[in-house]
This record gives structure tokens, sequence and C-alpha cells, in this order.
């Protein structure tokens, strides 16, 4: 008898790691969001129901999902799995408001496309200073969000200085454009910045 030793395939896959806890989906090769897990619908449930699923849905382009600054590096990140035909990790911060929380997205690339699936890597309660919400963090009807950490940055005329307002990360803001606070930027996206 002859059996298949070949590497396991774009949908074996994703069959393994949708059994797991790990929120995880399968990403055409434009990156559109073609199948998600019930650990998916969970994080959908938990995080804004509709909302969310509108935008990370199934039929959802991922680029569409990610704050502008970072797609240069999403797509850089992608493309080079891509060529290279290697997994690509990538760790980033998606905190609550109590809560740090640090993940690991897993990029596996295939002929067809690619499996994601995001692991915890760390979670505690908030070490860092909070503030509360305030006008001057209103800068000509926008808030400026790091894309990266969610923190807030002062408005221009002062000293620049980005803050953990754990209410503008309860719920989405309806006005608030999205930079890159220097500690992210160096440590997590070099090659945007
Ligand atoms: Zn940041």
């Amino acid at each position: 008898m002859e059996e298949s030793l070949g590497p396991p395939g774009l949908v074996e896959t994703f069959t393994a790691l949708a059994a797991s806890d790990n929120v995880s989906y399968i990403l055409s090769n434009d990156l559109f969001i073609q199948n998600t897990n019930s650990a998916w619908d969970q994080f959908a449930i938990e995080n804004g129901g509709e909302q969310i699923l509108a935008t990370w849905g199934r039929g959802a382009s991922l680029l569409a999902a990610i704050p502008e600054p970072l797609r240069p590096f999403f797509v850089d990140g992608f493309a080079r799995a891509c060529s290279t035909g290697e997994r690509w990790e990538h760790d980033y911060e998606c905190s609550s408001p109590e809560r740090y929380r640090q993940f690991r997205m897993i990029v596996f690339p295939f002929a067809e496309g690619f499996v994601v699936t995001h692991a915890l890597r760390a979670e505690h309660a908030h070490d860092r200073e909070t503030r509360g919400p305030a006008e001057a963090y209103v800068h000509q009807g926008l808030i400026t969000m790091c894309a990266h950490c969610r923190r807030v940055r002062t408005p221009p005329r002062a000293r620049e200085r980005w803050d953990w307002v754990p209410v503008y990360v309860a719920r989405p803001l309806s006005h608030v454009s999205h930079g890159l606070c220097p500690p992210c930027a160096e440590y997590y996206y070099p090659d945007v910045a």
C-alpha cells in the first residue's frame, strides 16, 4: 500500500488548527478571508458581534480591516511568506481596557492561499499608567490612536505624549485616525517608519 507522505496542505493545516482555541482562518492569495473557525466566532461574539463580523468576516478583505499605517508591513509579510514558502510570525498587542494581551500571528503559506492562526502569548492586568478621556486628545475633530498598542496621542501643540485611555479602547471610536507611537514603530515596525 502506498501512502501519501507529503507535507500537510492548506485544508489539513486549517482543520488541525481550527480545533484549537486560537482564532484561525484561511486567506486567499489576495488576502480575503475564506473560512474561519469556531474560536473566531467566539471572538466575534465577545468583541462587538456584528461589526466584527462585517469587518473581519468571511469574504472581507484582511487589509481593509488593518489600520492604514500597518498595511505595507502586512502586504510585505504575506508576500515574503508566499515567495519563500516559509511561515511568518508576528507578535502584536491586542489589549482590552483592563488586560494586556500579546498575541503571535502565525502565517502558513500555500499555493492556494494562507492559513493564519493567532496564539495568545501573554496576558496580565495592565501595569501602565491610565488616564481618563479628555478634550485634549481631540485634534481637528480626530483622536489619533497607535495602530499597534492603541495608546492615544496628545495634540501636536503639547509635547507629544501617548497615553493609555481605557475608555477609548472599550468601544470603537467614530472619529479616529491611526498612527504609530515611537516605541511601537521602532520595535515592531522598523521598516514601516
Ligand atoms: Zn503604540
